[in-house]
Order: structure tokens, then C-alpha cells, then sequence
């Protein structure tokens, strides 16, 4: 008899915005390869219950391969840059990724289809298109508010975002990083089962400039 290990409900496809995070407290630190685009960037594809719990670090056996990105890596670099100090090239970001969470999708792909499939979603989702769309353009000192953020994507994409938030050095909320809901095959996005539990935004959001930002090594 097989035991198999309880099947995950859906996906969180989570995205960051680069500016918020290098705007923070903690700053950032550009990858090795340079400074990204001003877009989202990914960072992770995250199996989840319907009850809102979580697996996690599921096959030990399994570790991240660099061979079997190798094909990816110029794409990956480009769209699931690292920003965590010190700098890296990306590769240690991607193994977080792939041991925490996507070890814990064996069933629906192997870790070239792990990162396949956010490549490919992260193309569908097309937010910073959907929110230009809607008027809302990364500038400092401009405020949006949670509602017409959340619309913009939802008019776009069909389903309504997470959307968490987290404070600039003046003490500002900006949006930093854009949940949505994947089916559990991680080809399509639904309606959330259930949202997280992120850090609340207020309602007058920022959406910083990355292009303006700095990394702690230029400060
Ligand atoms: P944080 O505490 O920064 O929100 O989350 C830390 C890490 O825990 C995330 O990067 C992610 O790996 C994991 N995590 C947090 N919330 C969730 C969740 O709702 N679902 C899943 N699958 N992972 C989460
Ligand atoms: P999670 O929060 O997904 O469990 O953890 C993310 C891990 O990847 C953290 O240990 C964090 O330091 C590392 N990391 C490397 N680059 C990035 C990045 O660009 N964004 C985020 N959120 N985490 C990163
Ligand atoms: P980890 O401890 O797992 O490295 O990271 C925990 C959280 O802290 C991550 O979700 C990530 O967003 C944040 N974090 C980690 N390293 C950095 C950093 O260098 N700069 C910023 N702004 N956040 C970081």
C-alpha cells in the first residue's frame, strides 16, 4: 500500500515589486548579473491548503539541480532576479524556492517544470501592464488606493489579488508583493480558496519608482 502525502488544494503565485523591497529599511542588493528591470519580478510558487496552511520542505531527496535550470538561467535571471544581500546570481534564491516549496509539488511537475510553469504564469499575469492600463505608474510620491491597485488586476486577470504591502523609510505603505491563485496543476489562474494573511495595507498605497531606486552598495 502507497501512502501518499496529502494532496495541496491550489498555488500562490507570488510576485514582488523590486522597488519596494530595495525602498525598505533593510534595502536591497542587485544580483551579480545587474540591476533588473522596472517590473515585477518573481518570487515563488508556493502550494497551499484550502484551510490556509502550508507544506513545506517536502523531498530532502530531491535538492536543487543547477543542470537542470541551465537552460533557464538567462530567463531566470531576468525574471526571478535576487535582491537579498549580499549579492548573488540568483541560483541560491531559486534552490530556497524549489526545496521550500516546490519539492512539495513533485505530483504536478519536476523542478525544470517548477520554474516553467511561474515563467510562463508570471507572462499570463502581466501586472504592470494591468495596472498601467488602469493609470497606475510606478512615480515616488504618488498615492493610489488599495481598491483601484486591486481592481486594475482583477479587471486584467479575471480573479482578484492578494495584494500585501510594506513600509518605505519615510514610514509609507507601498505595494510590495502581488498574491494570486493557481489551479493545482499550476497551468491557470482561479479565484482564491482562501487569501493570506499578509502585512495589511493602508488605503493610500505608494507604488515606487524602481528605476530611482539605489541598492545598499550605492548608499
Ligand atoms: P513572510 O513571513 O515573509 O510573509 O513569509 C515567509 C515565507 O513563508 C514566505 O516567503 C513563504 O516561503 C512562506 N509563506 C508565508 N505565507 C505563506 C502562505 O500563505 N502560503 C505558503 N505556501 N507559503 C507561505
Ligand atoms: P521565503 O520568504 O520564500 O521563505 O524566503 C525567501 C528567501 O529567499 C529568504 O531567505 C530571502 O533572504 C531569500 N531571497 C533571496 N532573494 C530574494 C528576493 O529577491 N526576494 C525575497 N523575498 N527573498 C529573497
Ligand atoms: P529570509 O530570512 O528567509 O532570508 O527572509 C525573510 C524575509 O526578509 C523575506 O521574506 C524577505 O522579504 C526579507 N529579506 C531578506 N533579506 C532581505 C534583504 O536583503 N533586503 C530586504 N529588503 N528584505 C530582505
Amino acid at each position: 500500500i502507497l501512502t501518499v502525502a496529502k494532496h495541496f488544494d491550489f498555488f500562490y503565485f507570488v510576485q514582488q515589486w523590486p522597488g519596494s523591497y530595495c525602498d525598505s529599511r533593510r534595502g536591497c542588493c542587485y544580483p551579480k548579473t545587474g540591476k533588473p528591470a522596472e517590473d515585477f519580478s518573481i518570487h515563488g510558487l508556493w502550494p497551499n491548503y484550502a484551510d490556509g496552511s502550508y507544506p513545506s520542505n517536502c523531498d530532502s531527496s530531491n535538492p536543487f539541480d543547477d543542470s537542470k535550470v541551465s537552460n533557464l538561467e538567462s530567463v531566470l535571471e531576468e525574471q526571478w532576479p535576487t535582491l537579498a544581500c549580499p549579492s548573488g546570481n540568483g541560483l541560491k534564491f531559486w534552490r530556497h524556492e524549489w526545496e521550500k516549496h516546490g519539492t512539495c509539488a513533485e505530483s504536478v511537475f519536476d523542478e525544470q517544470g517548477y520554474f516553467e510553469s511561474a515563467l510562463s504564469l508570471k507572462k499570463k499575469a502581466n501586472l504592470l501592464h494591468a495596472l498601467e492600463n488602469a493609470g497606475i505608474r510606478p512615480v515616488d510620491g504618488k498615492f493610489y488606493t488599495m481598491v483601484e491597485m486591486k481592481d486594475a488586476i482583477t479587471k486584467a486577470v479575471g480573479f482578484a489579488p492578494f495584494i500585501e504591502c510594506n513600509v518605505d523609510s519615510s514610514g509609507y505603505h507601498q505595494l510590495y508583493q502581488v498574491y494570486q491563485c493557481v489551479n493545482a496543476s499550476g497551468s491557470d489562474f482561479i479565484e482564491c480558496p482562501v487569501f493570506p494573511h499578509g502585512r495589511p495595507c493602508g488605503n493610500k498605497v505608494e507604488f515606487p519608482s524602481f528605476s530611482s531606486a539605489s541598492s545598499r552598495d550605492e548608499l
